[in-house]
């Protein structure tokens, strides 16, 4: 299989809302399984997935099943959904489809499933090798679980998987998210997602941290745990290729690159957001309405809207400058028509001369520091390019989905 995508390629995003139980940082759609008969969901899930597929006028190049968590189903279930995914992509030169899950979720009859049905990596939401960070976190797996779900995959057959974890956590010090890294280490994951915890709007840990029952984490040591995630990763042979992302050489996220270069990606299932050219859309944010819309009209699109020049130059902004290898000024001007570095010419003077960014003729990137402070750069440039009002210029929360 050719691992490799171009500024042209098309990823598709599939959501499934289920997942064992809420987490408490969690603000993607999700609610609890709860012995919920879900065939009225695959079926409409089948049905948006074949129209949304034959709407795409380019290759599908790559799938991400998130959520929610996909392995929440049966493994029948799971080989009936895959069966659809497959059939509707069949004409499509697919080269890498990721499937999150969380490891308590993982068994043999569930991976030898996967693999039969052609899903090429698996992302498993870990956070913590730590069961009282995990209890923070409101998660419902053990420590153990992890390399138990590894064991299990790698003898199905998916030798390429992510390890998701998560700092900042109450109750994490350096040394256990260093310890938390090192374990993860030792399970050989071709990838790691590393991201700091925030607290998003209407969440259990946001209500506790407002009532005061718990405390955000230090500045100082969520900044020295970053540092400390990349130097450890860095050594052991690990590209930080994105804000929050590491990969050995040849094992970067296609799909989540094409988010980062602001491409297009079509999207199915509840809640799921695409973007085709410059039309971006939400499906519905409720399974019932999710599966009567569809039945009823053919589709679950609750928002849609052509962005305009401004926004696309922004998102691309926002998008491009989390990539650690910096935002390609000429791609840039190819996308948008902007030559960023004249428009945005003071504030790229003030964060060089702050030791934020580093920019020549070809390229914008942040320097280490300027990582540690990745909301301040994007916003200092961004607001050279006139952002509408009421857009959000929150590059650490405008993220792909995250994890299981
Ligand atoms: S973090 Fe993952 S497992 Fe937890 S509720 Fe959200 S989607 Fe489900």
């Amino acid at each position: 299989m050719n691992r490799a995508i171009s500024e042209q390629s098309l990823g598709l995003y599939l959501h499934w809302p289920f997942c064992e139980s809420k987490c408490g940082y969690c603000d993607f759609y999700s609610v609890p399984l709860k012995g919920r008969d879900v065939a009225p969901l695959l079926s409409a899930f089948a049905k948006d997935l074949r129209l949304r597929v034959a709407e795409c006028n380019a290759p599908i190049d790559t799938i991400f099943w998130g959520g929610g968590t996909p392995t929440t189903l049966e493994h029948e279930n799971l080989a009936v959904a895959l069966g659809c995914i497959r059939d509707a992509v069949e004409d499509h030169p697919v080269c890498e489809f990721t499937i999150e899950a969380n490891p308590a979720t993982v068994d043999d009859a569930k991976a030898r499933v996967l693999v039969e049905h052609s899903v090429t990596r698996l992302s498993l939401g870990a956070q913590s090798f730590h069961q009282n960070e995990l209890d923070a976190l409101e998660r419902l797996h053990i420590p153990s679980d992890v390399p138990e779900a590894i064991r299990i995959i790698r003898s199905a057959g998916i030798t390429n998987y992510n390890i998701d974890l998560i700092f900042g956590v109450g109750g994490q010090t350096l040394d256990s998210w260093k310890e938390s890294l090192a374990r993860a280490v030792d399970l050989d994951p071709p990838h790691l997602a590393c991201y700091g915890l925030t607290y998003e709007h209407g969440t259990s840990l946001t209500k506790q941290l407002k009532l005061g029952t718990i405390q955000a984490c230090d500045e100082q040591l969520e900044a020295d745990m970053f540092l400390a995630c990349k130097d450890f990763l860095e050594s052991c042979g690990y590209e930080h290729y994105e804000l929050s992302n590491y990969a050995k050489p040849g094992h970067q996220c296609l799909h989540n690159l094409i988010y980062w270069r602001n491409g297009s990606y079509q999207a199915v299932g509840p809640s799921a957001a695409g973007c085709l050219r410059d039309v971006r859309f939400k499906n519905v944010c409720d399974v019932n309405e999710y599966i009567r819309s569809i039945n009823e009209h053919g589709h679950a699109i609750a928002e849609r809207e052509t962005i305009s020049n401004t926004e696309r130059a922004l998102e691309c902004l926002m998008m491009r400058m989390r990539l650690v290898d910096g935002l390609d000024l000429v791609a840039f001007q190819t996308c948008t028509g902007i030559n960023l570095a004249e428009n945005c010419r003071e504030a790229v003077v003030r964060l060089t001369q702050a030791g934020l960014i580093e920019c020549d003729h070809a390229k914008l990137c942040m320097t280490r520091r300027g990582l540690l402070m990745a909301d301040t750069v994007i916003r200092e440039l961004a607001s050279e390019l006139d952002p509408p009002s009421g857009m959000s210029l929150n590059v650490i929360t405008s993220r792909p989905s995250v994890d299981s």
